[in-house]
C-alpha cells in the first residue's frame, strides 16, 4: 500500500477491522478472511500472531509460521492486514511479510521500555501503527506510547480504546472510562481513535451496547474480533463472533455524524450552547466566589489557630449535596467528584492564606 492509501484508510470514516484472536490454522485465517471480504463491510484484517497472554501455558500463538496465510489471504482478498508486534525482532518479521498496519497491544503500551523498543526498531520506516489504551487507566501512559512512536518518524497513527483492566467481577472484562478517552482525544485531536468493544466486552453479548456508546462519542471505526467458530476460538472464545454476526451487529448500530448542514438543527444547537456558555460563566463567576469566602475563612482561622481540616463541618457539606442528588437529576458520583475538587481547592486557598509564600520562604532561612 502506499502512504496515501494508508492515510486514506486511515481516516476512513467507519473504519471496520476484523478478524481473529489469534491465527490458528490457515483454513482459518482463510474461511474467517474471505467471509469478511465477502460481506463488503471490512476495512483491514487483523490476526494475532503473537499472544502475549496474560498468564503463560494459554495459546501464545503460531508465531511467523502464520504470516504467509496472512499474506496470501491479502494477495487474494486485496484486504490490508494487521497484526499485534510488542518487540523489535517482531517488527522486523512483520517487515519481512510487508505487514499494512501494526498495532501495539495494552500488554505493550503499559511499558515505556517496550514502546520505546518498538519506536527505535520503527525508525526510518513508514508503517502505521495503532496504539491501544494501556492496561491500567492512565492516559500520561497512553500519551508517552503516542509521544515515542510519533517521535520514530511514524505519522500515521491511529488509536484503540479496548478498557482498562481492573481487579474484581465486572460487567465488562474491561473498564471502558469513556471520560478518560474523552481526555484522551482532548490531547490527540488529530488522531482516529477506533473502539475495540471485543475486549471491552469480554462477552459476545455485550458488543452492541459497548459499539453503540462508541458511535454515540464519535468513535471513527471499530475493531471486532471475528472466527468461523468462535466457541472453539484458541483464544478469546467468549467474545469472538461469526461474519454472519459482525454484519447484524453493523446493521443494528447507528453511526452519527459530529456535523450536518441543517439549520435549523444547527441555530437550534448554538442556542442552547449559548445559554450553556452563560450557565458555565455564572458558575466560573460562582466558584471564584466561594474561593473568596474560603479565604476570608482562612483569614479568620490563622487569626484563631484553628485547623484547616475539619472532617465534620466537611461531613455535613457532602451529605447535603448528596441528598439533593436525585431531586437534581444529578449522578451521586459526580456530586461526589464535584465536592472532592471544590475540598481540595478550598484547603489550598486557606493553605496559602495561613502560610503565604513570604512566611514559607522566611522558615527556610530560620532552619
Ligand atoms: C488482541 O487484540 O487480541 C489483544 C491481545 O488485545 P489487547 O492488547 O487489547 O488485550
Ligand atoms: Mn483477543
Amino acid at each position: 500500500m502506499d502512504l496515501n492509501q494508508v492515510k486514506q484508510l486511515l481516516h476512513q470514516p467507519r473504519l471496520i477491522i476484523s478478524g481473529p484472536c489469534s491465527a490458528e490454522t490457515r483454513e482459518q485465517i482463510m474461511g474467517v478472511g474471505r467471509a469478511l471480504h465477502a460481506t463488503g463491510r471490512v476495512h483491514i484484517f487483523r490476526a494475532g500472531i503473537w499472544k502475549p497472554r496474560t498468564r503463560p501455558g494459554s495459546f501464545e500463538g503460531l508465531g511467523e509460521k502464520a504470516l504467509p496465510w496472512l499474506t496470501e489471504l491479502r494477495q487474494e482478498t486485496g484486504l490490508p492486514v494487521t497484526i499485534e508486534i510488542a518487540r523489535s525482532q517482531q517488527v522486523e518479521t512483520a517487515l519481512k511479510y510487508d505487514i499494512d498496519f501494526l498495532w501495539i497491544g495494552a500488554r505493550t503500551s503499559v511499558n515505556p521500555f517496550s514502546v520505546q523498543e518498538l519506536a527505535d526498531s520503527l525508525e526510518g520506516v513508514q508503517k502505521p501503527v495503532f496504539i491501544k489504551n494501556p492496561l491500567n487507566a492512565d492516559i500520561d501512559l497512553w500519551t508517552g506510547a503516542v509521544e515515542r512512536i510519533r517521535k520514530s518518524g511514524i505519522e500515521n497513527i491511529a488509536l484503540i480504546h479496548r478498557g482498562f483492566s481492573r481487579f474484581g467481577a465486572l460487567k465488562y472484562r474491561n473498564e471502558p472510562l469513556w471520560s478518560l478517552v474523552v481526555e484522551m482525544r482532548r490531547r490527540f485531536p488529530e488522531l482516529p481513535i477506533l473502539c475495540d468493544p471485543s475486549h471491552i466486552a469480554g462477552n459476545r453479548n455485550l458488543l452492541l451496547e459497548v459499539s453503540q456508546k462508541s458511535l454515540d462519542l464519535g468513535y471513527h471505526g471499530l475493531m471486532i474480533e471475528t472466527h468461523p467458530v468462535p466457541d472453539e476460538a484458541w483464544s478469546d472464545a467468549q467474545q469472538q463472533i461469526t461474519p454472519e454476526q459482525l454484519v447484524k451487529l453493523l446493521d443494528a448500530l447507528s453511526w452519527r455524524k459530529e456535523f450536518t448542514d441543517k439549520e435549523e438543527f444547527n441555530t437550534a444547537l448554538s442556542e442552547l450552547r449559548s445559554r450553556i456558555d452563560a450557565v458555565d460563566a455564572e458558575i466560573l463567576e460562582l466558584l471564584a466566589q466561594r474561593m473568596r469566602l474560603a479565604d476570608e475563612i482562612g483569614e479568620n482561622k490563622k487569626r484563631n489557630n484553628i485547623t484547616i481540616l475539619q472532617a465534620k463541618r466537611w461531613e455535613e457539606i457532602n451529605e447535603r449535596a448528596l441528598a439533593k442528588c436525585d431531586t437534581l437529576n444529578l449522578s451521586k458520583r459526580f456530586i461526589e467528584d464535584y465536592f472532592k475538587a471544590i475540598h481540595a481547592e478550598s484547603i489550598l486557598h486557606q493553605n496559602a492564606v495561613m502560610n503565604p509564600k513570604e512566611d514559607l520562604e522566611k522558615n527556610k532561612r530560620m532552619i
